[in-house]
């Protein structure tokens, strides 16, 4: 158990984000100093295991003393240029080349960012500009789903479907519509099989083209696997229904892999897992294992083709392709490569986590939905298990559940009344134990 912590003065000055900042001025928050492997160490002392790899980003786990070096060397070396305006930097070249190097199929572009949020509204912006180069200006409207998370970002925050986040700030922007998300324990008809469920719930987007008419659609938009939403897995018939639906309307198909991709589901990429082919796909989080901020937008050759066509593209961050970031990110992707730490995710402890995250959950009375894939997991807090009755206070519950395993040192994260964990992916399955033990304490 932690000691009393509340650090009031740490958060006089600071607005902290996703967070209700009056209640964190009468109750502190609880100060993290240092982290190693798995584990994140507070100012009090307490060992507390991180079920969570911080916000699902340090897959290489903490304390990889390499990648300090690498970005102290390339601080000395070159701390910072830009790639605007006919420049580069040998950071940006060897990761560009490592990421279409591990990347399957025509992948052969990519465009740098410093965030997932980033990442999203350079897709947006890229997918219109896009359908304008190649002679369809009316090609606008980007379909993302209700509980998607796309980031907090005007472009992010309006194709995810958050209803909270688009009550604040008048969301969503023009031209960007929902359908529902394939929630197979929540939205499935009494009798429906899983494989039947993925169909129709891929089907949503098919109606919602035909409503609009596919000549305005520009981009269907969906995480391989729900992260934030509530590691919602879809069943196996819903991406690649998806993706027919896509090439047979001509809509652009693209993966916010920001949480799914390098290694989280026990392949680089989460579409890999989910067997589906994108035509662009976001990324950020573990290209850096969270090391460093940097994001990066994979671009297939077709998509590539049409932008270049379209002359300059008038968008780009001044840290695009950092080179200490790109450095670092580098060096992240080599630890993943040479380790083999995706294929043990895969093979090993991905397995391993499945089978114990079931045992450990299914004796609660009130949990319901318990799914798996790689390193990524959850629950449901349910009132019945039988009728799939869910608490009145979506969330509440989950909350009261998260800030118990927090007084035990475990970080698992609460969406909704969802628990779910994403830990760093070089977790042993020792310690897949140990947090599973503080978790059913
Ligand atoms: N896309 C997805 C799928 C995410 O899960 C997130 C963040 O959790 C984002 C985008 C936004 O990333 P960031 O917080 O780095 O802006």
């Amino acid at each position: 158990m932690t000691k009393k912590t509340d650090n009031k003065h740490a958060v006089k000055h600071h607005l902290h984000p996703f967070s209700d900042n009056a209640q964190l001025k009468k109750h502190g928050v609880r100060m993290m100093v240092k982290a190693k492997g798995i584990y994140v160490y507070d100012s009090e002392g307490n060992e507390i295991i991180d079920g969570m790899a911080g916000l699902w980003c340090v897959n290489i786990g903490y304390g990889q003393k390499k990648l300090a070096k690498i970005a102290e060397k390339q601080m000395e070396v070159l701390p910072f240029y830009n790639t605007f305006f006919k420049t580069t930097h040998p950071a940006v070249i060897r990761l560009s080349e490592k990421l279409v190097e591990i990347t399957p199929r025509n992948f052969n572009h990519v465009f740098y960012t410093n965030s997932g949020s980033e990442s999203v509204d350079t897709m947006i912006r890229m997918v219109r500009h896009y359908w304008s180069s190649v002679g369809h200006p009316n090609k606008k409207i980007i379909i993302g789903r209700w509980n998607g998370y796309h980031g907090s970002t005007l472009g992010g925050a309006s194709l995810g479907g958050m209803k909270s986040m688009h009550e604040q700030g008048d969301l969503p922007i023009a031209n960007i519509v929902h359908i529902d998300q394939p929630w197979y324990y929540g939205l499935a008809d009494d009798n429906e099989s899983e494989e039947e469920f993925g169909i129709r719930a891929a089907n949503w987007l098919e109606e919602k083209i035909l409503a609009l008419g596919a000549d305005k659609i520009a981009a269907f938009v969906g995480e391989p696997i729900q992260g934030a939403g509530g590691v919602i897995i879809p069943p196996t018939t819903y991406w690649p229904r998806i993706e027919e639906i896509c090439k047979k309307y001509n809509i652009l198909l693209v993966a916010d892999e920001v949480i799914c991709g390098y290694g989280r589901t026990g392949n680089w990429f989460g579409f890999e897992t989910l067997g589906f082919t994108p035509d662009i796909f976001t990324t950020a989080k573990g290209l850096s294992s969270g090391y460093l901020p940097i994001g990066a937008v994979l671009v297939n050759d077709k998509v590539t083709e049409g932008l270049l066509a379209g002359g300059e593209f008038n968008h780009g961050f001044t840290y695009s392709g950092h080179p200490v970031a790109a450095a670092v990110a580098y060096e992240n992707l080599n630890i993943l490569d040479k380790k083999n730490i995706i294929e043990k995710v895969r093979t090993k402890t991905g397995p391993y986590l499945r089978k114990r995250w079931q045992e450990t959950f299914s004796k609660f009375k009130y949990v319901a939905d318990i799914r798996s894939e790689g390193l990524m997991c959850g629950f449901t807090l349910v009132k019945n298990r039988e009728t799939r009755e869910l608490f009145d206070d979506f969330g509440s519950t989950g909350l009261i559940c998260r800030d118990i395993f927090f007084k035990n040192n475990l970080i698992f994260r609460a969406c909704g009344d969802h628990m779910v964990a994403a830990p760093p992916l070089i977790i042993s399955k020792k310690e897949i134990d140990n947090m599973l033990a503080i978790a059913s304490a």
